[in-house]
């Protein structure tokens, strides 16, 4: 089955420059964005800059616009740098934890582990019951690295506590 589109439109970025004069779109400029459909259904996008779009544009494109806006160029200051998703930050900490002793202790990794296999990052291949120990063994689907990983019985009080500690451990 196929997957359900979540997005229904696709929708072009906002080019450099007026469709009209060719101005530059710089940084904190008005400017207006019409959308409209080609013969084909795909969505066309035009831009103006404010003086274009008040002397002509806004008369000349508005009847056949499907939707516009005005808005403004953001600065460089305005965009924020590219956060990493919480589950790449969490697979980067259960790295970390591999890599450096003392990241987390049993409890905080095996909650993590819980957290990455419920998102599809981890696959849990064996629950290994032996004698002495209960590991869990999880492959990682993008690299197919393997993790044995301790379980840990936890009641529901602590397993609360160690999500807030994740939780601040992913945020820093
Ligand atoms: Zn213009």
């Amino acid at each position: 089955m196929a997957a359900k589109k979540i997005f229904q439109q696709e929708i072009p970025r906002r080019g450099t420059h007026c469709y009209q004069e060719k101005e530059i779109l710089d940084p904190h400029m008005e400017y207006y964005s019409v959308l409209c459909e080609a013969d084909d259904h795909a969505t066309q996008r035009f831009d103006f800059c404010a003086k274009c779009w008040k002397e002509k544009a806004k008369s000349e494109w508005i009847a056949k616009a499907k939707s516009y806006w005005k808005a403004k160029v953001f600065s460089k200051k305005e965009i924020k740098p590219p956060d990493l998703s919480r589950d790449d930050r969490a697979l980067a900490l259960l790295k970390k934890a591999k890599a450096t002793e003392g990241t987390l202790n049993a409890a905080e990794l095996f909650v993590l582990a819980l957290y990455l296999a419920r998102r599809r990052i981890l696959v849990l291949r064996e629950d290994r019951k032996q004698p002495d120990s209960h590991t869990n063994l999880y492959e990682d689907i993008h690299s197919s690295e393997m993790y044995a990983i301790a379980r840990v019985d936890l009641m529901n009080v602590q397993l609360m506590e160690i999500q807030k500690v994740l939780a601040s451990k992913l945020a820093a």
